[in-house]
């Protein structure tokens, strides 16, 4: 039996697994991905962690992964499919049918983007992250899609950068905010296309156009960049009716990580949480792993 199961190695899972490892933990980490580390390893340069401006994201991945494994951290390759408690046992089953069980588990299985699924909605086209790719399109023509707070926060992001966005909602009104409405609309180089879907995306191995459907029509924009903002989708689905979840099904859980339920800590961007970044996740585990700690002492020495 171990200390701590960590699920997931993006980097709030490697991070946990590097501190836990220096608490002297006896500690796994489950990962579905053949040695992977996570979201960050898709996107080609990274200028926002401190000390490492511009590296590849995958070459970030395997940094973090590297140092986990250096720490004496143990790995295993599987799909988590149910976590259960007996008593003051956590049991994660796998997809193969394994079970690993601990003192305590650490949920840091991250998130999903919802794609945009059209003809040329390819990932090397589209981007999901306007703090990682914004300061690319510099000048250039952007365009948003989604009519959330997320797409108008993007918006608003992009305007300060890029030199026009359009905004295209399916809907004939925004969703977000009324302020942050507002403020999309005072940029002044934010256009809305309201009404309107994305039917194709045009370009070789990065966007030019975007094909839209208003009411009907189709129209062909030119755009240097893509921004999908349609949501995220958290990957918590085997912890519905384990611990308390909020409507968008993210796990609740506060700085120190834990959960509703006894022994069970959610890390990164799978937790309600203000802001999902490499940093954010990797500060997740980091104090993930010393609420385990603190929670497994107190079960050790019987408090
Ligand atoms: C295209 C893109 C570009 C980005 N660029 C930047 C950037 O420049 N700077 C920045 O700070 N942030 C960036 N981000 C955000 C950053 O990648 C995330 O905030 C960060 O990776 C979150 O880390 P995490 O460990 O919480 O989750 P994730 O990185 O999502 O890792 C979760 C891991 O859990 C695994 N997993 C999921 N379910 C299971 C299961 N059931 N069993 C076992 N394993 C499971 C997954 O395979 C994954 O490896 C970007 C994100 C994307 C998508």
């Amino acid at each position: 039996m171990y200390d701590v199961i960590i699920i997931g190695s993006g980097p709030a899972g490697l991070t946990a697994a590097i501190y836990s490892k220096r608490a002297m933990l006896n500690v796994i980490v489950a990962e579905k991905d053949y040695m992977g580390t996570g979201q960050i390893s898709v996107t080609e340069r990274v200028d926002n962690y401190p000390g490492l401006y511009g590296i590849n994201g995958f070459d970030l991945g395997e940094k973090f992964r590297d140092h986990a494994t250096q720490s004496g951290a143990e790995f295993y390759e599987g799909q988590a499919v149910s976590i259960t408690r007996n008593k003051d046992i956590w049991n994660v089953e796998f997809a193969d049918g394994s079970t690993l069980s601990a003192k305590a588990v650490i949920y840091a299985a991250g998130t999903s983007y919802r794609r945009l699924e059209v003809k040329g909605g390819d990932k090397q086209r589209i981007s999901y992250c306007v703090v990682c790719d914004g300061a690319f399109y510099k000048g250039k023509t952007v365009a948003v899609i989604g009519g959330g707070d997320t797409a108008l926060g993007d918006a608003l992001y992009l305007s300060k950068i890029a030199e026009k966005v359009y905004i295209i909602h399916r809907r004939d009104e925004f969703r977000g905010n009324k302020s942050l409405q507002a403020q999309v609309l005072a940029a002044g180089n934010v256009e809305p296309i309201m009404c309107a879907t994305v039917a194709e995306v045009k370009g070789d191995t990065k966007a030019e156009a975007i094909v839209i459907n208003q009411n009907g029509d189709l129209r062909e924009i030119a755009v240097d960049g893509i921004f999908c903002a349609m949501g995220s989708v958290p990957n918590s689905d085997l912890l519905k009716g384990v611990c308390n979840l909020d409507n968008s099904g993210y796990i609740k859980a506060d700085e120190d990580c834990k959960t509703s339920e006894l022994g069970l800590f959610a890390a990164g961007d799978v937790r309600t949480t203000p802001l999902r970044q490499v940093i954010t996740a990797a500060a997740d585990g980091a104090n993930a792993a010393v609420s385990a700690e603190k929670y497994i002492s107190g079960l050790v020495f019987g408090k």
